[in-house]
């Protein structure tokens, strides 16, 4: 691993690291780090660790000093566990949990992840902003890593993200002086990542670190003017490179106006401190912590926040109508009442009908490709509910089966086999003898049913079902 590293990179770290440099290429020989953090919206704490079939099956070990992160065995296919399909948890490495872990979120606030697939932050701050009825545009340009994010946004169930598929200086157009935070978790060499994926190795050149650090500024010069006056910027980078980290740093306040504030305690606790010209930066390192290369700094545009109005309603455009009555009674009619939902919320956009969230006035015309959660089409008068309302409202819906964990039950759920109700040894059913219904695990919701004549027809979608 270390012969792949090239010259040129060893040299620059060298000079970066000094005395330290032996210690960081020794790295390169122990494994990367796995780890995963819980989504505390849909399940505590206290009740997932105080599960011992979860912890005989996942492994885990807690990391010191998070709240809800735990190291888990490499070895382990964490993607066809029940508690990832439920979206219990999401598999990330432990520096870059950092990054977003930390971030303070003002009430209802209204937050940009500008740069957000996978979605690793975007699921952190998505999880935050479920406690404080805020709002998250989780934005990333690449359709094919947009399509990964909508994905796993939809896995976590949560019901106060949109998600964008723009260039940030369209983006801009739509949001001048508008979100409390703005996270730019910007696309870079991704020096921080080597150990986990060598086959990045090859594309690194200090060209490469040029041509990021000019696309780093123009993302960032259209990501300030989305920042609220008295709102905070962080940026982040998964690489070493002081092109990409310092220099950007140091343009974020000279060139920008922003003023560097303290990084939140739990990165100053485990980062190494960067200093800069007027302020500090952060950056993890792999022979430091138990992770992989990040760096972050924190930013605030000079100015007052002014708190968000309490009423946030959408300005309905394109083809966005609020949901007629007619789409809720078919609603209501297939899930015997959906005690949790506010039926404000709901909008209807052609023949799909969605849920978001208040909180948020305004969406992009085009490009919104998961405007909260996904409920269903209306079709011929008839609702045709999504796998992503069974993900975000599996517990409201009367007819529930709780399957164990580790049971041969959820393997069979999970790998799309038709149920019997009469031969489920490892669950408990509650509901009608009819109708669609939503499989839990630890309550958790995992996907969709149809229940008639004792038979539960798989409704788990055929491209996530495990193989
Ligand atoms: N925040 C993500 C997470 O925690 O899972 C990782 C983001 S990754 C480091 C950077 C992302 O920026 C990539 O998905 C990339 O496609 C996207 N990107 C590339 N060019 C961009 C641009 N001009 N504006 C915004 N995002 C861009």
């Amino acid at each position: 691993m270390i012969s792949e590293l090239p010259e040129e990179f060893k040299k620059r770290m060298m000079i970066q690291l000094g005395a330290d440099y032996h210690d960081f290429e020794e790295s390169f020989e122990t494994p990367a780090v796995r780890a995963f953090s819980l989504n505390t919206a849909v399940i505590s704490v206290e009740q997932f660790e105080s599960c011992t079939e979860v912890c005989k099956e996942l492994k885990y070990d807690k990391i010191p000093g998070m709240r809800h992160a735990y190291y888990y065995d490499d070895d382990l296919h964490i993607g066809r566990c029940a508690y990832h399909h439920a979206g219990m948890i999401y598999s990330q490495d432990p520096a870059a949990m950092l990054v977003a872990e930390g971030i303070e979120l003002p009430e209802r606030s209204r937050v940009l992840d500008l740069c957000a697939a996978p979605g690793g932050k975007s699921v952190q701050l998505a999880q935050k902003l479920a406690d404080n009825g805020g709002i998250l545009i989780s934005n990333e340009p690449d359709k094919a890593r947009n399509n990964i994010l909508c994905s796993n946004i939809e896995r976590m169930g949560f019901k106060n993200v949109a998600v964008t598929c723009m260039y940030p200086e369209d983006l801009a157009k739509i949001y001048p002086a508008y979100f409390d935070v703005v996270l730019v978790d910007a696309p870079c060499s991704g020096e921080g990542m080597f150990r986990k994926y060598p086959e990045s190795i090859e594309q690194w050149s200090v060209s490469n670190i040029e041509h990021c650090a000019l696309r780093q500024k123009e993302i960032l010069r259209n990501a300030v003017s989305m920042v609220k006056p008295g709102g905070t910027l962080v940026y982040s980078t998964c690489t070493y490179a002081s092109e990409e980290d310092e220099e950007i740093a140091d343009f974020i306040r000279e060139e920008l106006g922003f003023e560097f504030i303290d990084a939140p305690e739990i990165v100053t606790k485990y980062a190494t401190a960067v200093p800069l010209k007027n302020g500090t930066a952060y950056r993890f390192y792999p022979h430091v912590s138990k992770g992989e290369g990040q760096f972050m700094a924190y930013f605030k545009k000079p100015g007052d926040l002014e708190k968000n109005g309490l009423t946030d309603h959408m300005r309905l455009s394109g083809n966005i109508r609020k949901a007629d009555k007619e789409s809720l009674k078919l609603v209501e009619e297939v899930f015997s009442g959906v005690p949790d939902i506010d039926t404000d919320c709901i909008f209807r956009n052609g023949e799909l009908l969605f849920y978001l969230n208040s909180g948020i006035d305004r969406l992009p015309e085009k490009a919104v490709t998961k405007t909260g959660v996904c409920i269903g089409s209306v079709e011929k008068k008839r609702f045709i509910p999504h796998h992503d309302f069974f993900s975000a409202f599996g517990c409201s819906i009367k007819n529930r089966l709780e399957l164990l964990p580790g049971s041969s039950e959820i393997s069979a759920y999970l790998h799309g086999e038709e149920l019997r109700l009469s031969q489920i040894l490892n669950g408990v059913y509650s509901g009608d003898d009819k109708g669609f219904g939503a499989v839990t695990v630890l309550g958790v919701p995992v996907g969709g049913f149809k229940l008639a004549g004792g038979r539960i027809k798989n409704h788990y979608p055929k491209g996530l079902r495990n193989l």
